[in-house]
C-alpha cells in the first residue's frame, strides 16, 4: 500500500502560499493591496472559474470563513467547507492525511485556520497546492493584516509615520503579531499596550522600534491609529486575569479614545466583546472602522487567492 504521502505530486512546491507576513516584503504587499483596490465583490470576476477552493477550518470562525468564501465565488471558483467537527478529523486523521484526501479530490487552493502554529506550513510543505493561512494558533493571520492596512490606507496617505497604538491581548494574538510585521516594515511607530500577563516584555523582539506600555493612556495620546484586541479567554488556560482589573485599566472608553487625534481609527478584528475590551458607545462611534474592516476583507482575500493561482490581473 502506498503511503497517503506519496499520492502528492511534487512535495514543498506550493507556489503562491501565503502563510504569514513575517516572511513577505513590502514590495509583495503594496502589490497585493494594488490588487485588492481592483477588486469590487458586487462585480464578479471569473478569474479562478473552474477552481475548487477548500476550506478546512479547525477553529471557529465567522468573519474569516464567510469572506474567504464570498471572495472565491466573486471570482467564480467553487467552495467546499471542511469544519473539524463532523469530518473524520473528528475520528483522529491527521492534518496531513486531511490535506492529502482534500488535494486528492481536486481541491485548487486550501485556506486553512487551525489551533496549532504552524500548521498551514506543515501542509504546504506537502501539498502541491497553494495553502492560505487563516490563522494559526497564537502565530499569525496575514489577511487580517492586510485588510487592516487596506482600511488604515482608505483613511490615511501611508503607513509610514503613523502611531498605531496595538491595546489588549497581545500574547495571544495572531492578529497583533501579523499586524505588527506590517506596520513595522512600511515604517508605522507601533506601540504595544497590555498587562503583563498578555503582552510579556519579550514583544518588543517581534520587529525593530517597538514600545510597550502598561497604560493605556499613554498608548492611545496622539495615536493615528488605535487597535483594539479581544481577551483571548479561550486561550487563557493557566493564566490568571482579573477581568474587573483589566476593564479599569484597558477597556478603551470614549475618555481615552479622546486621547487620540481627532481624526484617529478606532479598529478591531473582531468579535468585539462589547462591555469587555470596549465600550458600547466606543463600537459604534464615528471614528469605528469595526464594520469597514469586516467588509474590506472581501476583496482583500479576493486579491489573496487570485494571485494565490497566479490570476493576478
Ligand atoms: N478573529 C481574530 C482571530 O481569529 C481575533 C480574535 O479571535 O479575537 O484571531
Amino acid at each position: 500500500m502506498p503511503s497517503a504521502g506519496r499520492q502528492v505530486a511534487s512535495r514543498g512546491s506550493a507556489r503562491g502560499s501565503l502563510l504569514g507576513i513575517e516572511g513577505v516584503s513590502t514590495a509583495e504587499i503594496a502589490k497585493l493591496l494594488q490588487l485588492a483596490r481592483k477588486m469590487n465583490p458586487q462585480r464578479p470576476r471569473p478569474l479562478l472559474r473552474g477552481k475548487r477552493v477548500l476550506l478546512l477550518f479547525y477553529e471557529a470562525s465567522t468573519r474569516t470563513r464567510v469572506s474567504f468564501e464570498i471572495a472565491a465565488k466573486a471570482l467564480g471558483a467553487t467552495t467546499t467547507l471542511v469544519l473539524s467537527s463532523g469530518s473524520s478529523i473528528e475520528k483522529g486523521e491527521s492534518l496531513l492525511d486531511t490535506a492529502y484526501t482534500l488535494r486528492a479530490v481536486g481541491a485548487d487552493l486550501m485556506v486553512v485556520r487551525h489551533p496549532n502554529a504552524g500548521a498551514p506550513h506543515l501542509m504546504a510543505a506537502h501539498v502541491d497546492i497553494p495553502v492560505i493561512n487563516a490563522g494559526d494558533g497564537m502565530h499569525e493571520h496575514p489577511t487580517q493584516a492586510l485588510l487592516d492596512a487596506y482600511t488604515i490606507l482608505r483613511h490615511k496617505r501611508k503607513l509610514e509615520g503613523l502611531q498605531v497604538a496595538i491595546i489588549g491581548d497581545i500574547y495571544h494574538s495572531r492578529v497583533a503579531r501579523s499586524a505588527i510585521h506590517l506596520l513595522s516594515k512600511f515604517g508605522a511607530k507601533v506601540v504595544l499596550c497590555g498587562p503583563q500577563e498578555l503582552l510579556p516584555e519579550l514583544a518588543t523582539t517581534l520587529a525593530p522600534g517597538l514600545r510597550i506600555t502598561r497604560s493605556c493612556e499613554d498608548a492611545v495620546r496622539g495615536a493615528d491609529v488605535v487597535m483594539v484586541l479581544r481577551v483571548q479567554r479561550e486561550r487563557l488556560a493557566g493564566l490568571k486575569v482579573n477581568l474587573q482589573d483589566y476593564i479599569s485599566r484597558y477597556q478603551m472608553t470614549m475618555t481615552r479614545l479622546r486621547l487620540a487625534k481627532n481624526d484617529a481609527l478606532l479598529m478591531h478584528p473582531g468579535p468585539i466583546i462589547r462591555g469587555l475590551e470596549l465600550t458600547w458607545d466606543v463600537a459604534d462611534c464615528p471614528q469605528s472602522a469595526i464594520v469597514e474592516e469586516v467588509r474590506n476583507g472581501v476583496p482583500v482575500r479576493m486579491a489573496v487567492l487570485a494571485r494565490a493561482l497566479g490570476k493576478a490581473k
